[in-house]
């Protein structure tokens, strides 16, 4: 899988505040990659270093396989967390001007805007002023003029912000879609919700370190201990690895020991023909391995 946007070793202080010491990582082609971290942790840095509104002190940054350069940046959106629209101009004219700058032509611009005004269910407000629009309105505003040039990369900085829960499915909805299209989505975001619904990889920066960095999946594996939640017919069979079982409702919580897989107990379920009605393995949550690494009580923990 190509890198879309890859950090190596980057580094950057603001006088004696060090923001970043040496981060690399690597932002995947059609993937959503979550990047995520307390505040002051290093995130905006890592954007804006990432899309040439800073220079970094040391270490490389490829965008699109090379080197910084304005052709790749009008490849690239970006909606940042500080962010505001002209208040006294009308919403298509503010989509139309993004349009614009992206380089798409007038007839086009006016077109994309008018079609993702549709889309965030906006098309009747579309000649009024900004400054009429309710905050929830503007947000998707925002987002619509980040992903209406359809840009090959989007950074998006807390897009759910201000969103009732409709809003937030239908931005949802928009991210997958782009993913489904092979567009690459970096999400910054504290909802570790929307994180585990949404995220391929994921990094957490901490303290200007990468401290956790993985597929989503592997992540939260490596960073839970083996539990699967069973409902079965009849007595529990002996059982791998099994250290000990609680009662969660109907379901049974089986403890396994560190290096015990979930389907080493299935296949010893199976193989005691136990009648199996639910299977799972349960896996440490986002938020969960979120607070662990910040609060430095597990060692940084890599998941290729
Ligand atoms: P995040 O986006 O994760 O909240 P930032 O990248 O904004 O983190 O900030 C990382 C660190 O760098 C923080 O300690 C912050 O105070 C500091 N910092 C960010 N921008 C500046 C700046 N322009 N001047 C001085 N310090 C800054």
């Amino acid at each position: 899988m190509n890198a879309v946007l890859a950090y190596e070793d980057v580094r950057k202080s603001y006088g004696t505040t060090v923001a970043l010491s040496g981060v690399s990582l690597d932002v995947r082609e059609g993937e959503i990659f979550g990047l995520l971290g307390p505040n002051g942790a290093g995130k905006t840095t890592l954007i804006r270093i990432g899309l040439d509104i800073l220079r970094p002190d040391s270490g490389r940054v490829l965008l699109f396989g090379h080197p910084l350069q304005r052709d790749g940046l009008d490849r690239v959106s970006y909606l940042p967390e500080e962010r505001g629209l002209y208040r006294k101009v009308k919403v298509l004219d503010t989509l139309e001007y993004f349009a614009r700058l992206k380089g798409l032509t007038k007839k086009d611009a006016r077109a994309r805007s008018e079609a993702w005004l549709e889309k965030v269910g906006l098309a009747h407000v579309a000649k009024r002023n900004v400054e009429t629009l309710s905050k929830g309105m503007s947000q998707k505003i925002q987002i619509a003029s980040a992903l209406l040039s359809d840009p090959e990369l989007c950074v998006l900085d807390e897009p759910f912000s201000g969103l009732d829960p409709v809003a937030v499915d239908l931005v949802k909805q928009l991210l997958r879609e782009r993913r489904a299209a092979g567009r690459t989505t970096i999400l910054s975001t504290h909802q570790m919700s929307q994180v585990e619904a949404l995220c391929d990889r994921l990094a957490v920066i901490h303290a200007g370190q990468r401290v956790v960095y993985g597929a989503l999946r592997d992540v939260r594996r490596a960073h839970s201990t083996p539990v699967v939640r069973v409902r079965i017919e009849g007595e529990l069979p002996e059982l791998p690895g099994l250290l000990r079982v609680t009662e969660d409702r109907d379901l049974l919580e089986l403890h396994l020991a560190p290096g015990t897989s979930p389907s080493d107990v299935l296949e010893a379920l199976v193989a005691a023909k136990v009648r199996v009605h639910h299977f799972e393995e349960v896996l440490a949550t986002m938020e969960e391995i979120f607070l662990r690494a910040v609060r430095g009580e597990s060692a940084p923990m890599e998941a290729a």
